[in-house]
């Protein structure tokens, strides 16, 4: 296939439409996250932010309008385009997703097993024990999903998201039932795959993850998009309603003492007092 054309935005959906259910969940959405950096997308429960990224990453289709990862169309994909396509995406999923009868190793192991099956045993080892080193879970890789916290289920699943040391990482909720320690450790990982070039997209409703990680903001609601845009032009946007859902959805999920809206409106860039 064609190499991905360099500046294309890493999505771009263009007015679709999705019912999951019987419920109409997107009517004509359009949104463009561009490449590189770190975009957060934010928003109540319900508001549709993880079924945008499954739709994003091709996971599944919409009903109509067209979705392009980093230019080119899901749609237009042979098979074997498509698993080309698919090895340049990590995807974590929110519950892990994870094979109950296989290994964390074989977990971490089975984009390999799918988009490389011919791969060395030798690199396919030592890409497995990078991952799980990098999501720190390298002292669990023989145990089963079972025997693991929801939070080490997580773990895995990021580890599978990396094991192919993909450009582009799509991340729901990825710290999510986390103790303090691993968050802390998480975000520096996070951090150093920004550093590196990687675009990452990234659900969540924590706002230590927001505001030390995003780059831009993408703000949902009942299915739509409130507003997107850089992180401190969202976060000064006085639209009640903008203002309304960034305190509500911040204040659900913290526990700091600190007020949210003043975290939010520190300077992000020069390292306010979340760095
Ligand atoms: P969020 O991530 O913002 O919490 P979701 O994308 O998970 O929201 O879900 C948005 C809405 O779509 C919810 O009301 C949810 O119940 C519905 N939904 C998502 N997936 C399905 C499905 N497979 N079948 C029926 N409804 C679904």
């Amino acid at each position: 296939m064609k190499p991905f054309p360099e500046q294309a935005p890493v999505l771009q959906f263009d007015s679709i439409s999705y019912s999951p259910g019987t419920t109409r969940l997107f009517t004509q959405l359009s949104l463009t996250v561009p490449v590189g950096a770190c975009s957060v997308i934010m928003g109540p429960s319900g508001a549709g932010k993880s079924t945008l990224l499954r739709l994003g990453a091709g996971l599944i289709p919409p009903d109509t309008g067209t979705i392009f990862f980093r230019g080119v169309n899901w749609n237009d994909l042979t098979d074997h385009d498509n698993a080309l396509v698919r090895e340049t995406l990590g995807f974590a999923f929110q519950n892990g997703a994870l094979w109950a009868n296989k290994s964390v190793y074989q977990n971490i192991e089975l984009p390999y097993v799918y988009h490389r099956p011919k791969a060395p045993k030798k690199e396919v080892q030592e890409a497995v024990t990078r991952a799980a080193a990098l999501a720190g879970i390298q002292s669990q890789l023989s145990l089963r999903p079972s025997q693991l916290s929801l939070g080490e289920q997580k773990m895995v699943s990021l580890g599978r998201a990396l094991v192919m040391d993909p450009p582009v990482l799509f991340l729901d909720d990825p710290t999510g039932s986390l103790d303090a320690q691993s968050l802390e450790k998480l975000l520096g990982l996070f951090n150093d795959l920004k550093r590196q070039g990687r675009t990452l997209v990234l659900v969540t409703q924590d706002p230590t993850v927001t505001a030390r990680l995003a780059d831009r903001l993408v703000l949902m609601k009942g299915g739509t998009i409130l507003t997107e845009g850089p992180f401190s032009e969202v976060t000064r946007n006085p639209d009640p309603e903008v203002v309304a859902i960034l305190t509500s959805v911040l204040s659900q999920a913290s526990t700091f003492s600190t007020d949210i809206l003043d975290l939010l409106s520190i300077d992000h860039e020069g390292g306010g007092i979340l760095k």
